[in-house]
């Protein structure tokens, strides 16, 4: 029998809850037992794509469990000891099946500039046409907390957006997202399906944890957010359920699902979205702010109010209309310097302010994601 799958290509984060079992170790049969669906899979033709989390857990495990400050150092020293020891285990696993793994370690900055973006993006690529598992972690040893993404949730969006993925997979300690907290309410029921993210979805999720990783259910809900916005379904659900990984990719019920939203965003609409921190802020008046939401125009310096922040040419800002609602972010074509020169005035005015003129547009529409 062919079984049918409906995704091509798939994008799994486990969380280090998943790969322990909820126990302070790895929990090798049950990784053996992910590695054997992600190799039927792979065998089925499927693109598969890993997230793994667990580096710091490891890396506390093979050192013993040593009393630690928690300070970065020490974290960096554990993820350092942990990541080759976890990569030893996935590459084992995948081994059994004759598959390679290929390590990639990102931080922000891999996806906050366009090049590296696209280095990333090559550097997966050529993994996938290898029939090379990818197997992606934040680069913790490296990494600070202002590079940082900071949660593997996040991170694990970012690859899906990087890999153009239809399926990101959020495999965790819990079935998916609930009406309630079911740690302590019997009433609490599984959501199946989730079309709009909003605050009330946000409060309930910022209530709910889960185990060892850094993220909970918030971090799940960010990253399903900015997955869904980039064209690729999610589905959180979990990592312990027998054949998850092989029922999710069949499109069967499980878990809470994050239906891609139907326009996806071009890449470079991505990469604003997923990539820079954005470097400060414009206001803008509500004139500008119909122009931008309801008919499709690019931002004009007319329309600006005040610019908050320092950023140069090229920077992402974050646009805020009359009450400071955020309305979208984009990629400036002026600095913050120049923008306060010209904001308010007229785009002919652009050149004698300035004595220069990078066009008449601030932000330009192929350079802007309404939120
Ligand atoms: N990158 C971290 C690690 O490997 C995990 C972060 C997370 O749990 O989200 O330990």
């Amino acid at each position: 029998m062919t079984l049918f799958f409906m995704y091509q290509r798939i994008v799994i984060k486990f969380g280090t809850s998943v790969l322990t079992g909820g126990t302070p170790q790895l929990d090798k049969p049950h990784m053996v037992e992910l590695v054997r669906q992600c190799a039927a899979l792979h065998q089925a033709g499927k693109e598969i794509i890993i997230c793994s989390s667990g580096a710091i857990a490891v890396g506390r495990a093979r050192l013993n469990f040593p009393q630690l400050l928690p300070t970065l150092s020490n974290k960096q020293m554990l993820a350092a000891v942990g990541q080759s020891r976890l990569m030893q285990m996935w590459e084992r696993f995948f081994e059994i099946y004759s598959l390679h793994v290929g390590q990639l370690l990102l931080t922000r900055s891999d996806v906050e500039h366009r090049g590296r973006f696209l280095n990333a993006r090559d550097a997966l690529n050529a993994l996938l046409e290898h029939h090379i598992i990818p197997v992606i972690n934040e680069n913790d040893a490296v990494t600070t907390e202002e590079i940082k993404v900071g949660d593997n949730d996040n991170l694990s969006a970012l690859v899906s957006i990087l890999a153009e993925a239809d399926l990101l997979l959020i495999l965790t300690d819990q079935p998916g997202l609930f009406t309630a907290d079911p740690r302590n309410n019997p009433d609490a029921q599984l959501i199946p399906e989730v079309h709009t993210i909003d605050e009330t979805l946000r409060k309930l999720a910022g209530v709910s944890v889960s185990g060892l990783g850094v993220g909970g259910m918030a971090t799940k809900l960010q990253a399903a957010d900015a997955a869904r916005r980039a064209g690729t379904d999610v589905i959180i659900a979990a990592g312990q359920a027998p054949n998850v990984i092989t029922a999710a990719v069949q499109g069967k019920a499980l878990g809470t699902r994050f239906p891609a939203l139907d326009t996806p965003l071009i890449n470079r609409k991505r990469w604003i979205f997923a990539g820079k921190k954005p470097a400060g802020n414009l206001l803008i008046d509500a004139g500008a702010a119909r122009a931008l939401c309801d008919n499709g125009r690019s931002l004009l310096p007319a329309g600006i109010v005040t610019v908050e922040g320092y950023f140069k040419r090229g920077d992402t800002v974050i646009i805020l209309g009359p009450g400071r609602q955020e309305l979208a972010r984009g990629i400036v074509r002026y600095g913050s310097e120049d923008l306060n020169k010209i904001s308010g005035c007229h785009s002919d005015e652009i050149e004698a302010r300035l004595g220069y003129a990078y066009g008449s547009v601030v932000v330009h529409r192929d350079d802007l994601i309404l939120m």
